[in-house]
Order: structure tokens, then C-alpha cells, then sequence
């Protein structure tokens, strides 16, 4: 069953989202070469034990993972994109690290990710996060009431192709609320008008993630980290959202991003450019 949040849950799911925020700048920030990905994932645990908040992932055994997960963040480095394990890695100038946060305060869930450059950036790896950011604030823009869940997939979708990335169509967004995985898949890939149609109080996290030159994945034999198949570098952006009467509402927005400036067409035409 779909679970129609009401303004006041939203507004709980809010205050889950501002902390997911403020941990994946933090994440940003510390970000640096000579990092270890153990010492990044022991900071966020800190983080999340002085909040009181309670991590999604610790302990989640889902069918793939060679679970239980025993860290409170996703940390995917290069071709790695999703799920990836914290481990003894320190990292170089030049790697691109996506991190992905999800964590419960008070009962109610918020779900977010963001790639960044450490050290040097390549322009092709610049490229590629900024396609999926670009792809979620498409996303985003259509996620208004009446609008199909089909044109959230849809304007993702076009973005990529825009770019010329491939797209995977076996994770995606997915509702979110109590819990962190709810009830809908939002497929990354798909068609406009098709599908369920967009009510006030539906809150899904959305997450378009690319690899340069492939859709297919492989998995780590850790049994958790996923990475593109061909080894090409990847990016991951994803935002919790309500849907609701007026503009939808992104309940992990980080003060850093502007996303006004991001959609500006000259950038996205410099941007197909390179
Ligand atoms: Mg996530
Ligand atoms: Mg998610």
C-alpha cells in the first residue's frame, strides 16, 4: 500500500532530511586526499550517535548483500557506484566519491547521495556528476500532482541521453517514510504519461546514477559494493521529496547547492560540449 504523508509527517521527514544534509556536506568537506574511507564512515557514525538518529543501514540484510551491513554509509569510490563498503582505502587525488546516507530521527526516514571530486577533477568526471545532478532536479521539477511517476523516469532519462550515458534500470528511486525502502520503484528509464499518477503526501527518494559507457553492473565479492561492469566512473545523486500542493519540497537539500544556477541552460550546453 502506498502511504500518503500528511503536511505535519512531512515536516518530521524534514527535520531527518536536514540532518542527512548537514552529514553529506560534512562528507563533502572532509573529503580529501590521504583519507581513509574507515575514518570518513567512523566520523558519520559520531555524527549520527550525538544526534540521537538511528541509521538504515546498520544491520540491513536485503537478498543481494553478503549482509548484514555493518557501517552507516555508503561509500563507492570511482567505478563504484552504489552500496559501496567502507574499507581500508585512502583516497587519491583524482577520485571521484559517492556517498550515500540514510537515516531514521524520531521514527521517520530520509534518504540522500552526492558524488564529489577529491583533489584534481578530471572534466569528464565533473561531466558525469553533473549530468545526474542535472537529471534529479529534472526529476524533481515533475514531481508535481497530476504528473505520472513515468515523467519523473522520463526526465531523468532524457538528461542522460542528453549526455549520452547509458542508463541501469535495476536500482532506482523508490518510495520512502517509516522506513527506507516503501512501496514504488521509480525507474531511471522510462516513459512520460505512463504509470502512477502524483499525489500530495507521496515522498520518494530519487536517485539517477550513471556509469560513462555502460548500464550493466558487478558486484564486489564483498557482496555489497556495485560497480560499473566495464570499469568506467559513475556518479550518484539522489534527494528525499514530498510531493505536495504547490512546488515539490526536497527534504534533503544541502545549503551548499543551488540548484537555479545548475540548470542554467549555458552550463548545461557547456556541459554537452565537453
Ligand atoms: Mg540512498
Ligand atoms: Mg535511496
Amino acid at each position: 500500500m502506498i502511504e500518503l504523508k500528511t503536511p505535519a509527517e512531512i515536516q518530521r521527514m524534514h527535520v531527518a532530511g536536514r540532518f542527512v544534509a548537514e552529514v553529506l556536506s560534512e562528507v563533502g568537506r572532509l573529503a580529501d586526499v590521504g583519507v581513509n574511507l574507515l575514518d570518513l564512515e567512523h566520523h558519520v557514525r559520531g555524527m549520527i550517535e550525538r544526534r540521537g538518529a538511528e541509521s538504515c543501514y546498520w544491520d540491513y540484510a536485503p537478498s543481494f548483500g553478503r549482509g548484514p551491513f555493518r557501517n552507516v554509509i555508503c561509500l563507492s569510490v570511482n567505478d563504484a557506484v552504489l552500496h559501496g563498503l567502507p574499507h581500508n582505502y585512502t583516497l587519491r587525488d583524482g577520485d571521484v566519491l559517492s556517498a550515500d546516507l540514510a537515516v531514521s530521527v524520531d521514527g521517520w526516514v530520509a534518504d540522500s547521495a552526492r558524488t564529489v571530486v577529491v583533489g584534481t577533477a578530471a572534466e569528464e568526471d565533473l561531466r558525469i556528476i553533473r549530468a545526474t545532478e542535472e537529471a534529479l532536479e529534472a526529476a524533481i521539477e515533475v514531481a508535481r500532482p497530476g504528473n505520472r511517476l513515468g515523467d519523473i523516469s522520463a526526465a531523468i532519462w532524457a538528461v542522460a541521453r542528453d549526455y549520452g550515458y547509458p542508463v541501469n534500470t535495476e536500482f532506482g528511486g523508490h518510495g520512502i517514510g517509516r522506513t527506507m525502502h516503501e512501496e514504488l520503484h521509480v525507474s531511471n528509464k522510462g516513459r512520460a504519461g505512463r504509470g502512477l499518477t502524483l499525489r500530495p503526501g507521496l515522498t520518494l527518494a530519487l536517485e539517477p546514477w550513471f556509469a560513462r559507457t555502460t548500464d550493466r553492473i558487478v558486484y564486489d565479492a564483498d557482496g555489497w559494493t556495485i560497480r560499473s561492469a566495464d570499469g568506467s566512473r559513475t556518479a550518484h545523486s539522489e534527494h528525499t521529496i514530498a510531493i505536495t500542493e504547490d512546488a515539490p519540497l526536497v527534504l534533503t537539500r544541502r545549503e551548499s547547492e543551488n540548484p537555479a544556477t545548475r540548470a542554467d541552460s549555458a552550463s548545461r550546453l557547456s556541459a554537452k560540449d565537453a
